[in-house]
């Protein structure tokens, strides 16, 4: 007779309480759709800072795993010390972190599966604002070398694939701009336009190349009523339905 050993997934996951935590917040990510990859879907910031409670994140720098317990032990932080739950929430008004919270770089390392990295970058003032502006310094290797040398390149690594899932940038220019193949686009029901051939298939029209169109996310909307919107982005044009 043969038999099974089957894990019980709710135990794996009481045991790691990050995981769980970064099992939430992956709930969030849109467009929730099973066509488009998880690495491209995206964090809206909204949601994001509603699950960022105090609970929240205490619950991470906490978790009793132990990766966890070994991120701490390397970190030399008190988990328990009210400055850096002010600075992730955004109440620090004497530290360097004054000008802004770090929220969503709090949400990055839950997500890298790393909470205890979010020390370094609030002991060296870096602030979601920064990261935002500055995403292209956030690379693997830089990870380590200015912010956490003994941190396993795992972490850093997954920092650094899914940073672009947390800056969805606003769209505020009107009539065209052009963006990077990584960065991604508050979109949602993304739809290929064109004329139908016989197979059903949607064929090119016009000398555009492939053309999109999408509905955008309402609170990444800043382009004025009565405006258009185009956009190329991985040699796409994305226009407004
Ligand atoms: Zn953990
Ligand atoms: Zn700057």
């Amino acid at each position: 007779m043969a038999s099974l050993l089957i894990r019980d997934s709710t135990t794996e996951l009481t045991s790691f309480p990050c995981l769980k935590l970064r099992d939430d917040l992956e709930d969030l990510s849109v467009p929730n759709d099973n066509s488009v990859p998880q690495n491209r879907r995206f964090f809206p910031r909204s949601s994001v800072k509603r699950l960022c409670t105090e609970g929240w994140i205490s619950s991470a720098l906490h978790c009793c795993c132990l990766k966890c317990r070994e991120h701490r032990q390397t970190a030399q932080r008190p988990p328990n010390s009210p400055y850096y739950y002010a600075a992730i929430i955004g109440e620090n008004k004497s530290s360097r972190c004054d000008s802004g919270r770090v929220g969503i770089l709090f949400a990055l390392c839950v997500c890298s599966e790393c909470p205890s990295l979010i020390y370094s970058f609030i002991d060296k003032g870096i602030t979601d604002d920064y990261f935002e502006n500055h995403m292209s310094q956030f690379t693997a290797s830089n990870i380590r070398q200015k912010y956490w040398s003994s941190i396993h390149p795992r972490y850093s690594e997954r920092f650094h694939w899914n940073k672009y899932r947390f800056a969805t940038p606003f769209l505020k220019k009107i009539l065209f701009d052009e963006y990077p193949s990584e960065i991604i686009l508050p979109f949602l029901k993304e739809s290929r336009l064109g004329k139908q051939n016989k197979h059903g298939e949607i064929e090119d029209e016009g000398s555009y190349g492939k053309v999109f169109a999408f509905e955008i996310l309402d609170e990444y909307f800043a382009i004025p009523v009565g405006h258009e919107f185009c956009a190329l982005h991985q040699v796409q044009l994305m226009t407004i339905s």
